[in-house]
C-alpha cells in the first residue's frame, strides 16, 4: 500500500492535489491538504508531480 506524506509546512492549501487525484484521496482541512482512504491509492504519483510546493511524497 502506498504511503502518502504531506509536509504541512510546505503546503499552502492550493488544492491542486484535490483536483489531481483520480481516487479523491485529498481534502483540505484548515487550508492544509489531508489524505483520506489512502488504501485506494494507485501509486500514480500525479499528486506528487502536480504539487507546486513539492509538499507530497508518495512511497510504497
Ligand atoms: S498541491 Fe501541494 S500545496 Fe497544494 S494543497 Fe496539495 S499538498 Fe498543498
Ligand atoms: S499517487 Fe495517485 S492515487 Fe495516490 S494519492 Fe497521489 S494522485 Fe491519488
Amino acid at each position: 500500500m502506498a504511503d502518502i506524506q504531506i509536509d504541512k509546512q510546505l503546503c499552502d492549501g492550493c488544492g491542486d492535489c484535490v483536483k489531481a487525484c483520480p481516487m479523491e484521496i485529498f481534502l483540505l482541512k484548515e487550508e492544509k491538504a489531508t489524505a483520506i482512504n489512502v488504501e485506494t491509492c494507485m501509486d500514480c504519483e500525479l499528486c506528487e508531480v502536480g504539487c507546486p510546493n513539492l509538499a507530497i511524497k508518495v512511497t510504497g
